[in-house]
């Protein structure tokens, strides 16, 4: 029987089609800018999100530090979520290489990070403090898409504080297929965006940063200094473009698929399901910790894994079919009987 893994969207496999158009790769050495399928993919990035250049990068990870690399010096200061990838889950990275002092703040319900919070933690200045340089935000945030009006909000806030704005978008395409909008439309008030191909998207390797000329190239620079200068990267890069091409849409089935195992699992009595109304493809369950690695174990031995950390984590994603959610429905209702 085939496991179902709803750990992350990071596991989805390279179809068929998708190793074919990478075996078939025209290539070249990208770090001599001559590698025509990675230029192909920075120049369809740039094209579809209406931004000024876009970088080729080895993963979400390194998109963010390059970015926050760009906008900001040594001494300075970004601001971003508590929970927020960039800050909690990248190994200080912006800290370590950058000299970047982070400013985490507490996402609000919806994903958002208040702005008067935000105005209050914006430092005077003076020579006590470090300069603040940059807003940075997610989205989606733990699955959730955030509101349209919140980001036009946020770009008038950054300019009258002379703020520079980057996006985390690991999984904007999730938000974008949320709000019916282009990724164009989506990532408009940021100077930067980082778009993982590898999640949802389902390529094996690798991520965009698109923006400003001045901050891409910028980050281009970076990316060669912490090694991210690859060859003939061009193999990944058709993946990329595949995924581009053929798996933005189908993310809507993902988001169908989550809130059918959310429905599902609401008929279990005493279940704690948290999916908000601006979830994408996520889907949070409170438990104690002793039912959550119980049930984690049930579950495995029934080739369903699952991610437990604070919560139970449970994202849908290309190689899940509608027929499995109701699977890990009836399994996880057999665990709860
Ligand atoms: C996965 C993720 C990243 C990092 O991507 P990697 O390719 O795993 O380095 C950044 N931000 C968010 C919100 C993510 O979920």
């Amino acid at each position: 029987m085939k496991t179902i893994d709803l750990r992350s969207d990071t596991v989805t496999l390279p179809s068929a089609a998708m190793r074919q158009v990478m075996a078939n790769a025209e290539v070249g050495d990208d770090v001599y800018g001559e590698d025509p399928t990675v230029n192909r993919l920075e120049a369809f990035a740039c094209e579809m999100t209406a931004t000024e250049a876009a970088l080729f990068v080895s993963s979400g990870t390194q998109g963010n530090l390059l970015a926050l690399l760009a906008h900001c010096q040594r001494g300075d200061e970004y601001i971003a979520g508590q929970q927020a990838h960039n800050y909690r889950y990248e190994g200080g990275g912006a800290a370590m290489i950058g000299g970047i002092q982070p400013q985490p703040l507490e996402f609000s319900a919806d994903g958002s990070l208040d702005l008067k919070l935000v105005e209050q933690f914006i430092k005077p200045q003076d020579s006590h403090y470090a300069r603040t340089r940059l807003l940075s935000l997610e989205n989606t945030q733990a699955g959730k898409a955030l509101p349209m009006n919140y980001l036009a909000e946020a770009r008038h806030f950054v300019d009258r504080h002379h703020l520079g704005f980057h996006l985390d978008g690991a999984r904007a395409f999730n938000a974008a297929v949320y709000h019916r909008c282009s990724i164009a439309e989506l990532v408009k008030p940021f100077d930067t965006v980082s778009l993982c191909l590898s999640k949802g998207l389902g390529a094996p390797v690798g991520s965009v940063l698109c923006g400003k000329k001045g901050l891409i190239d910028a980050a281009r620079r970076w990316r060669k200094v912490v090694g991210g200068g690859m060859r003939q990267s061009g193999i990944l890069a058709a993946a990329g473009i595949y995924a581009l091409e053929n798996n933005i849409e189908r993310l809507a089935d993902d988001h169908l698929h989550a809130e059918q195992l959310a429905s599902g699992l609401r008929k279990i009595e005493g279940m704690s399901v948290r999916r908000e109304a601006n979830q994408t493809n996520m889907v949070f369950l409170d438990l104690p910790d002793e039912h959550a690695i119980a049930l984690k174990e049930f579950l495995a031995v029934r080739g369903i894994r699952i991610g437990i950390g604070h919560t139970i984590r449970m994202v849908t994603h290309l190689d899940v079919s509608g027929e499995e959610v109701e699977r890990v429905v009836t399994e996880i209702n057999r665990f709860f009987r």
